[in-house]
């Protein structure tokens, strides 16, 4: 029976930031929501690679806190431990610890997430929705589906006739070439932490193993070339990404160790160039919605706020009492 709080089965595609914000927000709302996620783990890109006994940051380094919701949930005492700040004082930086996926983490805790499962299809079912995943069918019927994938996955999930689709066409992102090192030589305490180039391939350098709650040997350095240089080398082999990163972090750095892991990722979709201008998407005829870093900006505080905006709606209209 629909209509009474805890009747409402909500569907929520992805477990990045946005997803588990907007999940969390309609299970303390009172709504009863299952999470699918096509990877292993929750957090998206706040994602950390884990390799033997290492663990490098490779998707978001670190978040920026402007607004109040964001603000309030990094200080709730259930994330209060998943959270440090770090970097130059009065940075404003915060990282995950100890690693960046501890945030998204913590805020899966009490949520039902069934991971390695592909969203491939929205199906219509009278009033409701049943979700087709590349692993099987799902036969429960949802109240409501709520997309939190990157744009391009959104858009090839929303409905055809979704009034929708357009804000999320307009939507474009950089790529990212990633390449992690690990070093058993430490490099000069002079180098510092985290550094932005001004020219040249990289964007940014980072010594993962200094962020706080990391071990600080073998030291673990994270590059992230420009979006120019990655649209550049899109199709270039992982050796060759990585020789040339590689070459120009020791121009930048003069750490010439060779370092004894070298891994290479590629990010098609990294950072937002084109947001959709508006902070989440819901259709109350649908009852389908769609929130993610896409609608505001290139930052994780953006996914957090997005996925909040869109709970916000989605209890406005299932619950309009509450
Ligand atoms: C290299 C890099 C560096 C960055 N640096 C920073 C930084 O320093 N500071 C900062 O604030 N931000 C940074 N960001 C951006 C930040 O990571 C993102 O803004 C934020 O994590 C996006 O969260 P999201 O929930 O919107 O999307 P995502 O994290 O992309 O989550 C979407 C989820 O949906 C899942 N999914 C996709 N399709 C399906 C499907 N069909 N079925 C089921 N699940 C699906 C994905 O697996 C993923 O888990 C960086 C990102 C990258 C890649």
């Amino acid at each position: 029976m629909r209509g009474l709080v805890g009747s409402h089965q909500i569907a929520v595609i992805g477990a990045g930031m946005a997803g588990l914000t907007a999940a969390r927000d309609l299970q303390a709302a009172g709504l009863d929501v299952v999470i699918f996620e096509k990877s292993r783990g929750v957090g998206g890109r706040m994602s950390t690679r884990r390799m033997d006994a290492l663990a490098f940051d490779h998707g978001a380094q670190y978040m920026t806190v402007r607004g109040a919701y964001f603000a309030e949930l990094l200080k709730s005492s259930a994330l209060a431990d998943a959270v440090a700040p770090w970097g130059p004082k009065d940075a404003g930086r915060f990282v995950g610890t100890p690693s960046m996926n501890a945030l998204p983490r913590a805020l899966a805790a009490g949520l039902t997430v069934q991971t390695e499962r592909t969203v491939k299809a929205l199906e219509r079912v009278g009033d409701g929705w049943r979700l087709d995943c590349a692993e099987g069918r799902d036969e429960r019927l949802f109240d409501a589906v709520l997309l939190t994938a990157p744009a391009a996955q959104t858009l090839a999930l929303l409905p055809a006739d979704s009034e929708l689709r357009g804000p999320v066409e307009h939507v474009r992102y950089a790529p990212c070439w990633t390449v992690m090192l690990s070093f058993d030589t430490a490099s000069s305490a002079a180098i510092p932490d985290s550094q932005r180039p001004l020219s040249g391939p990289i964007a940014w350098a980072a010594r993962n193993s200094r962020k706080p709650g990391r071990d600080s040997s073998p030291e673990n350095w994270v590059i992230h070339a420009t979006a120019e240089w990655t649209r550049a080398h899109l199709q270039d082999p992982a050796p060759q990404v990585i020789a040339d990163l590689l070459a120009a972090f020791r121009e930048i750095t003069g750490h010439i160790a060779e370092p004894t892991i070298r891994v290479g990722h590629r990010w098609l979709y990294a950072l937002v160039e084109q947001s959709a201008g508006v902070d989440h998407l819901w259709s109350p005829a649908m009852r389908v919605g769609a929130a993610g870093d896409w609608c505001i900006g290139p930052r994780v505080e953006a996914a957090v706020e997005s996925g909040h905006a869109l709970a916000l709606s989605v209890i406005k209209t299932l619950l309009p009492k509450g």
